[in-house]
């Protein structure tokens, strides 16, 4: 039977960085405005979050709360993935609601490397990876993709250009694995056949496809002892396979997200980062249609928006982190069931066609000096 997977075309992800992103003081006035011009009504607006657990996400969540002038809901679970089944009470909390959706990564300005997160809390200000969880998936992925690259070998014999390839990565009917798009590296003959060269003890020695061999160039054959694969597995030679749980929104929803992306994750040169844009866009397209559904948002104004935090680490006297987020698509309901989406470009032009400025925002430290003020309230028990 033919290999249906090996022959599909898998998507690739991501989205541009450059000329898109803002920072975090500067998007949240611009979010707050453009509901503004969209007829939400000040005061009546329940905002809401989708974000990681982690502690980087709360300025973003401190930023929410000074301009929209209450705490956001929380609407999101480890990883930024959106917790649907919290719209019913999300729509129940406000009468115009808007829902930020947003997968993060640090990034690290003194080696300008991304995934990395310095926690000035721990005893020595050790740096982690960051988004924790994007890198706790990731590694499984990451040492299947290794394995490949050291056991597929290229070297020639008898003048003959030939492909090393381990036994286990040949076998086809593995549930979990890195699994080859064996034609794009090897030669068939003429009736369509793969036949070995020769048998080795744990591999198998064959010809070299054509479109491989002008792929990776001669001189990768060439070499007096076998040279590894390493770089030239290219996304395009292999796929993933793994039993992961099919429990909507549970702890494995963003291993469900990005297993079919993985192959240009770990060959991205900013995993994490790449990670996290895919993660951000499958969560988009996810959530859109459950808000388009739900009933209980039905009649109202609701603005949902997917993006991208980049977290940089606090550095000397900053408290939090200078977050970058950059938009990646939005959904507008009206009242009456009117809707649209806004992609990238289009969203990016909206959000800074706005003010900056936003006479409505709050002062926390003034809000807090209230509530320290206020009458005592006996609680009858
Ligand atoms: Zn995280």
């Amino acid at each position: 039977m033919p290999d249906l997977a090996a022959n599909m075309v898998e998507p690739t992800g991501g989205f541009p960085l450059n000329n898109k992103m803002m920072r975090y003081n500067l998007f949240v006035p611009r979010l707050y405005n453009w509901c503004k011009s969209l007829g939400f009504e000040r005061g009546k607006i329940m905002p809401s979050r989708a974000f990681c657990a982690d502690e980087s996400q709360g300025f973003p969540i401190i930023m929410l709360a000074k301009h929209f002038g209450t705490f956001p809901f929380s609407h999101g679970i480890v990883g930024g993935i959106v917790a649907t089944d919290r719209h019913v009470p999300h729509a129940a909390h406000g009468q115009d609601l808007v829902l930020v959706q947003a997968s993060h990564v640090g990034y690290d300005p003194e080696t300008a490397t991304f995934g990395k997160y310095r926690r000035a809390q721990t005893t020595h200000g050790e740096y982690s990876s960051n988004c924790g969880r994007v890198q706790q998936v990731f590694a499984w992925y990451k040492r299947e993709y290794d394995f490949a690259q050291h056991n597929i070998l290229l070297h020639h014999i008898d003048g003959q250009k030939v492909v090393i390839v381990d036994n286990q990565l040949l076998r086809e009917d593995r549930d979990e694995g890195l699994l080859l798009r064996l034609d794009k590296i090897l030669a068939v003959d003429p009736a369509g056949q793969r036949i070995p060269l020769k048998m080795l003890s744990t591999a198998r020695v064959f010809a070299p496809a054509a479109s491989f061999v002008e792929q990776t160039g001669e001189a990768v054959f060439n070499g007096v002892t076998p040279m590894t694969i390493g770089a030239n597995l290219t996304e395009d030679m292999f796929y993933f396979q793994r039993n992961i749980p099919k429990v909507e929104e549970g702890v494995d929803q963003l291993e469900q997200n990005l297993i079919r992306f993985m192959p240009q994750i770990v060959t991205s040169a900013a995993p994490t980062l790449t990670a996290a844009q895919i993660n951000t866009q499958v969560e988009f397209d996810r959530t859109f249609r459950t808000i388009v559904k739900e009933r209980t948002y039905k009649g109202k104004k609701v603005l949902f928006i997917a993006g991208l935090h980049i977290d940089i680490s606090p550095q000397a006297g900053q408290l939090f982190p200078l977050t970058k987020y950059i938009p990646w698509a939005a959904y507008v309901q009206d009242r009456d069931g009117f809707y649209y989406t806004l992609e990238q470009d289009e969203l990016v032009q909206t959000l800074t066609q706005q003010s900056a400025d936003n006479p409505d925002q709050i002062d926390l430290e003034i809000a807090i000096e209230m509530m320290a003020q206020a009458d005592e309230v006996r609680i009858q028990a």
